[in-house]
């Protein structure tokens, strides 16, 4: 039985889907004006585990991940330039080209990070007409107002505001980080539909002139869309919850008139040397610059996985380079595994697979889970065990398929008696002597070594 913890009531919860089989889930997508950085992949990195650890689980599912191409306005107080607009100008490109590279680019460094693509990928710019029929509904429901520069959500009629978040509206109110537009009926009224400059560049006609969707209207429109009223999951980073999480729920609960998102699951953040990640301070890596550094896509996986996600993680150099390490050993001792012909009993091999399961459905604990792989590993070679861990994978996706052999010199700490052990072995096998090859092969395991037969010989591993 799975177990989460859901935001809205800052407690574990056990997991019930409304569907029995088909988990709904809606995934907070990209802005794509500018490239990924390895912090958003955190957050998707941890989506991932959460939709192949439902799946391990043995359900199905329907995921919907938005693609942000319109209405992300600089400031999350719907203040400042569309962020699309501002790339556009920069880089000289119209918005729906900067989309189009972004978006591209996004997908490619998801394949890279093992991050299954969600059933249903939403652009916002192919949903415009169903956003303005969501705004009409909540204008004609009176939650909606119109005043100079757009139409916007009233909050005042919708009095569990900030239940997420936790905020106290009233302690908050004279707090100075909304911006205060005047003509507000609250300071926190936010924009459903916002009236265009003549020179914006996206624009569309609506029942209010010529204007864009709020960033927030897109995700309440396109969950119900596709995954209907009310679904189970809705995943997005931390930075999500007192803003648009909340914006997103005062819609679609005014619209539906009741709850319509089961479990609100948040990652943590990550942060650089302890700090923020940002373009200012050029720490705002991305996977390909990681690539380019010597670290491969897997690798900042293997480092994602060894925290948890509801722990903030702090990316620093010389934790990619422990990772870097530890990823190696792990695929150096699954390739031992794997060349073995020995077996494991079915007692041991169920004890590590139920101790797995419980770690990853104890609120998606990989850290724990990855640990129980490291003391499987230290289990005599064996066939069985490598089998087990490509297992796991289906939740890791660290590719452990595809372990090979070491670099470096073979049975280079091996003691010489070991060594002439199997050498003796391996003529016997030629010799077709199976029954002396057999008794050396045992003799060699009671020293602590397991053989591994290669095309044109042996090597020799210590257990
Ligand atoms: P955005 O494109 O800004 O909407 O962000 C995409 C996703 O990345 C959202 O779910 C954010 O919550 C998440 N995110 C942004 N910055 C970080 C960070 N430093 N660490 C983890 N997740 C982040
Ligand atoms: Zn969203």
């Amino acid at each position: 039985m799975l177990k989460i913890y859901n935001t809205l009531s800052r407690q574990k919860e056990e997991f019930k889907p409304i569907d029995e089989k088909t988990v709904r889930m809606y995934s907070c997508g990209p802005t794509v004006y500018s490239y990924a950085h390895i912090g958003n992949m955190r957050t998707y990195i941890f989506m991932d585990i959460f939709r192949r650890t439902l799946r391990y689980d043995g359900y199905k599912i329907k995921g919907v991940m938005n693609i942000t191409d319109v209405g992300h306005l600089l400031s999350d107080g719907d203040e400042g330039e569309d962020k699309m607009e501002k790339a556009s100008r920069e880089q000289k490109k119209t918005p729906w080209e900067i989309a189009a590279f972004y978006t591209d680019v996004f997908f490619k460094d998801l394949a890279k990070l093992n991050i299954g693509k969600p059933e249903i990928i939403a652009k916002a710019t192919d949903h415009i007409a169903d956003m303005i029929e969501y705004v009409k509904a909540l204008e004609e429901k009176g939650y909606g107002y119109e005043i100079d520069d757009g139409i916007y959500f009233d909050i005042d009629k919708f009095p569990s505001y900030g239940k997420l978040s936790r905020l106290n509206l009233e302690d908050q109110q004279a707090g100075a980080r909304v911006e205060v537009n005047s003509q507000k009926h609250n300071p926190y009224d936010f924009a459903l539909w916002k009236k265009a400059e003549p020179e914006h560049i996206m624009q569309w006609p609506s029942p209010w002139g010529q204007g864009y969707p709020g960033w927030h209207i897109e995700c309440s429109t396109m969950s119900k869309k596709y995954l209907g009223e009310v679904f189970d999951i809705h995943t997005g980073g931390v930075d999500h919850i007192p803003v648009h999480h909340e914006n997103e729920i005062a819609q679609s609960e005014a619209l539906a008139g009741k709850k319509t998102v089961n479990y609100w699951v948040h990652g943590e953040f990550m942060l650089v040397n302890n700090g923020k990640m940002s373009k200012s301070l050029g720490n705002t890596y991305t996977i390909s610059q990681l690539e380019e550094m010597g670290y491969s896509p897997l690798v900042f996986r293997y480092f994602c996985l060894n925290a948890h996600y509801r722990k903030k993680l702090n990316f620093t150099f010389e934790g990619m380079d422990a990772a870097k390490v530890s990823y190696e050993r792990l695929l150096a001792s699954l390739y031992q595994h794997k060349m073995s012909n020995e077996k494991t009993s079915q007692e041991v091999l169920d004890k590590y697979k139920k101790d797995f399961e419980d770690a990853i459905n104890d609120d998606l604990n990989l850290p724990l889970a990855l640990g129980v792989l490291w003391t499987m590993l230290k289990e005599p070679k064996s066939k069985d065990i490598y089998n087990l861990a490509l297992d796991f994978d289906k939740v890791f996706g660290l590719s452990l398929n595809e372990a090979k052999e070491p670099e470096g010199e073979a049975n280079k700490d091996i003691p010489e008696d070991i060594l002439a052990l199997a050498q003796k072995r391996f003529d016997a096998k030629k010799a077709k002597d199976f029954a002396t090859a057999d008794a050396l092969r045992n003799e060699i395991k009671e020293k602590g070594y397991s053989i591994l037969d290669s095309k044109d010989g042996f090597k020799v591993v210590k257990d």
